[in-house]
């Protein structure tokens, strides 16, 4: 058989769905389709013959002599005043802020929504590609081609479930015109590969807006949620990132919706946390990104995970540019009064996602040693493998692991989809984790009574 994308990247579970591959494939021989474990995957609908590698080329997650450092540099390089850290890519400029008239239906601060209607209002772009909720209980979410603001505004809002992009890049390809498009880092990426091989889409994509990614999710994640929050039959929409005035931006809550009509709603810390921070549901192409920031899209969005704006239950943006339009049009924005954002410095933006670098890079070097030591393939990544030196971080790299592993089957496997049989499931490894966490507390108590003391010393203690 010829090495093609399915051979060598979704045979070895390392897959992440966006889609570029069957979009792209001069023979037309592949097509998404949900996998087992309700992720999308390319599937061969007819052989491959040619074996022209075309698929692997715009892969994110392929063997490639191109990273998101190579690729920024090309993109960003050259743009006068840009800096770069290792952590967020090239940046031209970083914002703190948020859009009032898009922040209740946003995720965060609803600044994305502003940017992608002022970008069909200037007409930079004649259409925005971004997601949107279908009403279809088989694939709630999909990416929609939207040429006016309402249609953009229906997708205001995080989808965290799997979407593909075959559809809108075959529609691009098809469809003079200019585009901007909302992606994950690694969607990005693909779409930056596929650039380097198709001058359309290089000449029609004209903007593209990143969104800071911890990790995707399939769609078990969400089947496991609404089951927690009690959710009779099946999902037919969610709302993902609902905002309440009775709590801080970071306990927000998803709001359900079935096909019987019947409403629920469930919240971070009632249970979505768990799923989330022990990495329930997330494909394994996750464990081998390096790219927070999405580092070679024109602007990235995010949260202001910091104490001054977390507490803000309306949510708040940090946002980071590298496009010189993008940047002017955030400082119009600000002075009519579109947007109220202000500087912030990168450091912050950085540490606001200080765990998510850690996953990123610390995690990361640590599973690529794994896949040296066992003797598996180690992908080429810019992380170098190198043994955690903390035991405690180890077993919990290693337990997280397993419960994104065991959490993936056991909803393939059982034929009754039960949160709480699947909570019962992962209780070992929990309490191991638990128990792990208990050990470093107490580990590091003699340096939190060190630091007390000369704290007192100095006299800044509060009585
Ligand atoms: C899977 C996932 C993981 C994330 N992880 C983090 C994280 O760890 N830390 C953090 O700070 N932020 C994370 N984000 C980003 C965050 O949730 C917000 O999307 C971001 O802050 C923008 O908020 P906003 O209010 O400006 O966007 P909005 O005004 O709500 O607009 C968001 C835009 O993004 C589009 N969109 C939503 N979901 C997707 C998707 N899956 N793929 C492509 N486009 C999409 C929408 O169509 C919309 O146009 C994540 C987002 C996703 C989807």
């Amino acid at each position: 058989m010829k090495k093609n994308v399915v051979t060598e990247v979704v045979d070895h579970e390392l897959c992440i769905g966006c889609g570029l591959c069957a979009a792209l494939c001069p023979e037309e021989a592949l097509e998404m389709a949900w996998n087992r474990y309700g992720e999308y995957n390319p599937a061969e609908v007819e052989p491959c013959t040619r074996g022209c590698g075309l698929c692997l080329k715009v892969c994110p997650f392929a063997d490639h002599e191109e990273d998101e450092d190579t690729i920024g540099e090309a993109l960003y390089g050259s743009v006068p005043g840009i800096g770069h850290r290792s952590e967020v890519g090239y940046h031209l400029a970083t914002f703190v802020g948020y859009a009032d008239e898009h922040r209740s239906a946003g995720a965060s601060g609803g600044m994305a929504t502003w940017l992608l209607e002022r970008l069909l209002a200037e007409v930079i772009v004649d259409h925005v590609v971004c997601v949107a909720p279908t009403g279809d209980p088989e694939g709630l979410f999909s990416f929609f081609v939207f040429d006016d603001p309402e249609g953009v505004r229906t997708g205001a809002g995080s989808a965290y479930y799997p979407v593909e992009m075959s559809g809108v890049v075959r529609h691009i390809l098809d469809t003079q015109g200019s585009y901007a498009v909302t992606g994950l880092p690694c969607f990005i990426k693909a779409i930056r590969l596929a650039q380097k091989k198709n001058p359309k889409l290089r000449e029609r994509v004209v903007v593209t807006v990143g969104l800071v990614c911890g990790q995707m999710k399939s769609r078990p994640f969400t089947e496991y949620i609404a089951s927690l929050a009690c959710l009779p039959g099946k999902v037919k929409e969610v709302r993902y990132r609902g905002k309440s005035p009775d709590h801080p931006a970071t306990n927000y809550h998803y709001a359900f919706t079935s096909t019987a009509e019947d409403e629920r709603r469930i919240f971070w810390n009632d249970g979505i946390a768990e799923a989330w921070t022990n990495r329930w549901f997330t494909p394994k192409a996750c464990n081998y990104c390096d790219d927070v920031f999405a580092e070679v899209a024109d602007v990235t969005f995010m949260d202001a995970w910091l104490p001054d704006y977390s507490r803000d239950y309306r949510g708040t943006n940090l946002v980071v540019v590298r496009s010189p339009l993008i940047e002017d049009l955030i400082r119009r924005g600000v002075q009519d009064g579109g947007i109220l954002a202000e500087p912030v410095p990168v450091e912050d933006v950085i540490r606001s996602q200080a765990a998510v670098v850690d996953v990123k890079r610390r995690h990361l070097a640590h599973r690529l040693y794994l896949d040296l030591e066992m003797g598996r393939e180690v992908l080429r990544k810019r992380v170098r493998p190198a043994r955690e030196k903390s035991p405690l971080l180890r077993r919990e790299i290693a337990l997280k692991d397993r419960m994104r592993r065991s959490s993936r089957a056991f909803w393939a496997e059982s034929e009754d989809q039960d949160a709480g049989r699947l909570r019962e499931a992962m209780g070992p490894d929990l309490k191991r984790l638990s128990r792990g966490r208990t050990t470093a507390w107490i580990m590091a108590l003699p340096i939190r009574i060190v630091i007390y003391v000369q704290g007192h010393l100095r006299g800044n203690h509060h009585e």
